[in-house]
């Protein structure tokens, strides 16, 4: 549990350059909203945005999302609504609590619907991928405090973190995240198989420790004789859930995992990885078909890095993994290292978005990837980015529409009878004429007329769904030939 002390000083610590009364302001503003509000582990609820706050502070992220971090459940949670933090802290951040407020209304529905979460998070992303962060970040401290919860919704929240955050922070290269959320959740969904995979590593770790220290050390001598500077060389080790699942490969045969523990150098520049991977391989044999060259062609996910298995001299195989900081810092957080506050260009407002589009564009080859695959998702047409948009009902169920649907559109694809008898509707809780074209994102609740029964025939000149067109036209000829048939001769009914 960290304390808002702790916090504070390690914000000043590291970054001198943020704004700390701000961050008061924000933290007093947070505790004075949640003040009384207790979370299901027993703990005040302010140690939960604290925590999440702390975590983006420790991907360096920037100020605004921090903050927004600090506020993420005050419109949910407490009386005070998004205009009193947009009034208090801007527009920017404002906006990405917004974003939070609406992933938190969304339901999961199970693997079935997974497709369909996938787009949900999307159409948030794809106004502010910080959104995203924030999202990550608020569910790593929820699963921390799983055990405060009812079994049943234990599962619910674990499955939907392996299914749908860990997948999506794999794509947005954001390991760090990704590992966190998977072993904290694997606990939950299969804890016999967690166990004995913990065991399985455990009696394994002695040996591979002894190993690596022997071969770190070698590894430093040389690279001093030789001259080539470097940032670190450590053993990195493999997560639980990771292990896990490369065991099923092989049948839960763990002397055919090379990886348990891997022997990771930092090096200062992208020529030293290629030094260093020349003096590993002559203090030690590689293994043939096992060096990947992830420099020259990364990962579709942006990875970068020299992957090499070498036999000891004693014969016991080790990986190793050779990046520059850099190489480190995307591997670690991916996309966010972006946002990074370190990095001089994120000031740089063009820069940022040139990013996101980037990272959008490598999403849609993964659906392509998808696609391709014919996998279980084979079905679904994820054309998000282009033609169509998604909208909510006020439960959080995701709509999909084209281009420039609008409230009469979006009426009638929830029913019929809700379509004929719509008057108004609400858009993100303003009341907006029926033709107003929707957005991406956009929650859409219908204002009904009981009394009315009959669509207007101007609808036909801005509803865009052949469902909706297609009911007016019903709709209205039933009313016309009722209209006939009261004042037609009875010879010609
Ligand atoms: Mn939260």
């Amino acid at each position: 549990m960290i304390h808002a002390d702790e916090f504070f000083f390690n914000i000043e610590k590291n970054n001198p350059a943020f704004d700390l009364d701000l961050f008061k302001l924000a933290y007093e503003f947070a505790e004075r909203a949640h003040r009384g509000q207790k979370r299901q582990s027993g703990e005040d609820y302010i140690h939960h945005p604290l925590a999440v706050a702390n975590k983006l502070a420790s991907m360096h992220l920037d100020q605004e999302t921090i903050i927004a971090g600090l506020l993420h459940d005050i419109p949910e949670d407490t009386p005070i609504p998004i205009e009193a933090i947009q009034k208090e802290f801007g527009a920017e951040i404002a906006t990405l609590v917004g974003g939070i407020t609406k992933l938190g209304k969304l339901k999961y529905r199970g693997i079935d619907r997974y497709a369909e979460n996938l787009r949900k998070m999307f159409v948030a992303m794809a106004d502010d991928i910080r959104v995203i962060f924030i999202k990550f970040a608020d569910r790593i401290d929820n699963l921390r405090t799983l055990w405060a919860l009812p079994p049943e919704k234990q599962r619910r929240i674990a499955q939907e973190s392996i299914d749908i955050y860990a997948q999506i922070a794999h794509r947005l290269g954001m390991r760090e995240l990704r590992i966190e959320m998977e072993d904290l959740a694997f606990a939950y969904l299969d804890p016999t198989a967690y166990a004995a995979t913990k065991k399985l590593f455990e009696s394994r770790v002695p040996q591979s420790s002894r190993n690596i220290e022997v071969a770190i050390r070698e590894l430093k001598t040389k690279l001093e004789e030789q001259h080539i500077s470097y940032e670190r060389v450590y053993g990195r080790v493999k997560h639980l859930y990771a292990l896990h699942n490369k065991l099923k490969l092989y049948n839960g045969d763990i002397n055919r995992i090379f990886d348990l523990i891997a022997l990771r150098v930092i090096t200062r520049d992208v020529g030293d990885c290629y030094r260093v991977l020349g003096l590993i391989h002559s203090l030690w044999k590689p293994i043939s078909g096992r060096i990947k060259d992830y420099i020259a062609s990364p990962k579709p996910n942006g990875y970068q890095s020299i992957h090499t298995t070498v036999f000891l001299q004693n014969g016991f195989p080790l990986e190793c993994q050779i990046r520059t900081m850099d190489m480190h810092h995307l591997a670690e957080f991916g996309v966010a290292a972006h946002f990074a506050y370190k990095t001089p260009e994120s000031k740089d407002g063009a820069h940022i978005s040139k990013i996101q589009v980037e990272w959008i564009e490598r999403l849609k080859n993964w659906q392509q990837e998808i696609q391709d695959n014919k996998s279980f998702l084979n079905e679904i047409n994820f054309d998000i980015f282009k033609e169509r948009i998604f909208v909510f009902t006020p439960r959080g169920d995701a709509i999909d529409l084209p281009e420039n649907a609008t409230p009469v559109d979006f009426a009638y694809h929830i029913h019929t009878d809700i379509g004929n008898s719509c008057v108004g509707a609400y858009i993100n809780q303003e009341l907006k004429s029926l033709d107003t074209p929707l957005r991406s994102g956009d929650m859409v609740e219908i204002i009904t007329d009981k009394n009315k029964k009959v669509p207007s025939e101007d609808w036909l000149t801005f509803a865009k769904t052949h469902m909706a067109r297609q009911h007016v036209k019903q709709a209205l000829n039933k009313q016309r030939s009722s209209f006939l048939r009261r004042f037609l001769p009875k010879s010609l009914k």
